[in-house]
């Protein structure tokens, strides 16, 4: 298929979809694209992961592992590959963190964390994505003003790719109904104050009344690593 061609299915399937159930969204991207569609996962939780397999067993889960996460996340990745019919790919940066620190200085996280991001999330993904034409995501529009616009599937013109959120329109209670129902696998962290869980350096449990993820980047004016903007 021509990168023409993917963004009119993208654009069409994003308004045909819009008000279908996520499982639905889901067969329709296996049956679309078969091995050419994987899952993003930070290992907040697997919901996604999750209604995927079922759409399609053995579907590509991927990782980005910035070299900065809790343990708690690395373990969560660890059993979701496991535990469920899927097929987990770790990404790395290209530098360590070792070798980022000797060529920009240590803790760059807290001084250029646009650049950080760019390095160790926004470069590794690209180069990641390379092989499938459409990805899943588990943006929903809840979580914040910046993702309040989510397609439930739509044309991710950076990269050439399809890009799918068959959780957009769900809430946080929809999610909590979800893992409890099908016992889904989550990162103990979310029950340990964090609402939304990214790198360590970069990630704050939230007070109450808080939005998501207020957690992330707190005191700085970033809200998005770079992945979806
Ligand atoms: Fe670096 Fe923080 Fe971005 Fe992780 S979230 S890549 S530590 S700036």
């Amino acid at each position: 298929m021509t990168v023409t061609d993917l963004q009119a299915l993208a654009e069409r399937a994003g308004r045909e979809l819009e008000d279908a159930p996520a499982p639905e969204i889901l067969r329709w991207a296996a049956e679309t694209f078969g091995k050419r569609f994987c899952v993003t996962s930070s290992m907040e939780d697997a919901v996604v992961a999750h209604l995927a397999s079922r759409a399609l067993p053995g579907v590509d889960v991927v990782f980005l592992d910035t070299g900065y996460h809790f343990p708690e996340t690395i373990g969560t990745r660890d059993a979701v590959a496991a535990v469920m019919d899927v097929n987990v790919i770790t990404l790395t940066p290209r530098a360590t963190v070792a070798e980022q620190d000797a060529a920009h200085g240590p803790r760059l996280h807290d001084r250029d964390p646009d650049l950080c991001c760019a390095l160790r999330k926004v470069e590794p993904l690209e180069r990641g994505l390379a092989a499938y034409d459409a990805w899943a995501t588990g943006l929903r529009r809840d979580e914040s003003p910046t993702r309040a616009g989510t397609p439930v599937v739509g044309w991710d013109a950076r990269r050439g790719k399809v890009k799918v959120s068959p959780i957009a329109r769900w809430t946080q209670e929809d999610v909590e109904t979800y893992v409890s129902e099908h016992g889904v696998l989550t990162n103990p962290l979310l029950m340990d104050g964090y609402a939304s869980v990214g790198c360590a350096p970069c990630t704050r449990r939230i007070a109450s009344g808080e939005d998501a993820r207020a957690g992330r980047w707190s005191g700085l004016a970033k809200t998005e690593c770079g992945l979806h903007g």
